[in-house]
């Protein structure tokens, strides 16, 4: 499989590249795009690089009825010396895999895939944003092409990797967000696709998000589905607690999504030595470390964001403001750490860059 041969087609009609401070994210897409095949009894098949452009799909495939997909998130970086680096892919790789299986859907060659990645980069270098907190956002992703309206996993596969300049997710600085605590829905129960990223977990979030949105609140904090009691997420990030000089995050219980960057931060902290724990955490405990003054600080962790401080909870109609509503020290130094690694500014002492 590694030294299966890429076709490419070169986009001849070249877009214009967009200013650093118009990208936003996701709104714009690179001029080529990598694809590949599967088909039962053959396997993966014909790896390509094409133009970016519409795909042409059946109304019947299956994916558009039954959600049988998984996708991946992950970013490329442009250093002073003119380096591209990647921050861990072949942990991104591996999670498409365990998405996959939860989801029914053959493997991918993890290797072979992370090369066809690099060439795709290759062939877009230009899109690479150098503005500081800039990036290339990195979307694989697999979608059922079966057309067929039975319900079984899919006979056929679109394997796609698309390729986004994404802005600063900061534009004025780390500001912290507000957060209401979530009590009617649930994002996943253990046993459910809690643990692979798949679009329908998004699906099923949105009106949580809508809803706490209307009164002010960014992002929803996710309780457990089974007791809506214990700490999963926040909006599409793990979540961390600085309670009394020690940093919580909820353990992997079967319905969390394995975080890169929640492990990384994991890692980073051990290395420095600061204590970390992984455990069930209760949003009880949580009020009560708040009451006791000992809730230092908040913050959620996701490619995107990296680190996103959390200033405030709602939960059953009272405000919790933490660290006064102001991004806390130990936040701060993880992200300004972990992006310095990312961009190849600090030391990588993981080995987890990987030039392209
Ligand atoms: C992608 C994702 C995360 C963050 O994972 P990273 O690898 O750190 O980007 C966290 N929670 C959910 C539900 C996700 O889909």
């Amino acid at each position: 499989m590694k030294d299966l041969q890429i076709e490419t087609i070169i986009n001849q009609n070249r877009k214009p590249i967009p200013e650093a401070d118009q990208l936003g994210f996701g709104q714009y897409f690179t001029d080529h795009m990598f694809l590949m095949d599967y088909t039962e009894g053959q396997g993966w098949h014909d790896p390509r690089i094409v133009p970016y452009q519409p795909l042409q799909l059946d109304p019947s495939c299956m994916v558009f009825h039954y959600a049988q997909t998984v996708f991946e998130g992950m970013k490329a970086y442009l250093t002073k010396d003119e380096e591209v680096l990647l921050f861990r892919p072949d942990q991104n790789f591996k999670r498409l895999n365990n998405s996959n299986d939860r989801l029914c859907i053959p493997h991918i060659d993890e290797e072979f895939a992370l090369e066809a990645l690099k060439q795709l980069i290759k062939l877009d270098r230009d899109w690479i944003p150098s503005a500081p907190g800039t990036s290339l956002y990195i979307r694989p992703f697999i979608i059922s092409t079966e057309p067929h309206l039975g319900v079984h996993p899919s006979h056929n596969y679109l394997f796609i990797i698309i390729l986004s300049p994404v802005g600063s997710y900061y534009k004025e600085g780390l500001n912290p967000v507000k957060i209401a605590v979530e009590k009617n829905y649930v994002r996943t129960v253990v046993g459910g696709t809690g643990t692979a990223k798949t679009g329908g977990n998004y699906a099923s979030s949105l009106k949580a998000q809508e809803e706490s949105g209307k009164v002010g609140y960014s992002q929803v904090l996710w309780l457990d589905g089974r007791e809506n009691k214990y700490i999963e997420e926040v909006g599409s990030m793990n979540i961390f607690f600085k309670v009394n000089g020690e940093v919580i995050t909820p353990a992997l219980n079967g319905s969390i999504l394995a975080g890169i960057t929640r492990d990384s931060i994991i890692q980073l902290l051990k290395h420095w030595n600061v204590p970390v724990t992984e455990r069930k955490i209760s949003m009880d405990e949580v009020i009560q470390a708040y009451r006791d003054g000992l809730l230092e600080e908040a913050f959620g962790t996701g490619t995107a964001a990296v680190i996103s401080p959390i200033g405030e909870f709602f939960y059953q109609d009272e405000k919790m403001v933490v660290n006064n509503g102001e991004i806390g020290k130990l936040s701060k130094e993880l992200y300004d750490t972990l992006t310095g690694i990312q961009n190849g500014i600090k030391q990588d002492p993981f080995g987890w860059s990987v030039k392209l």
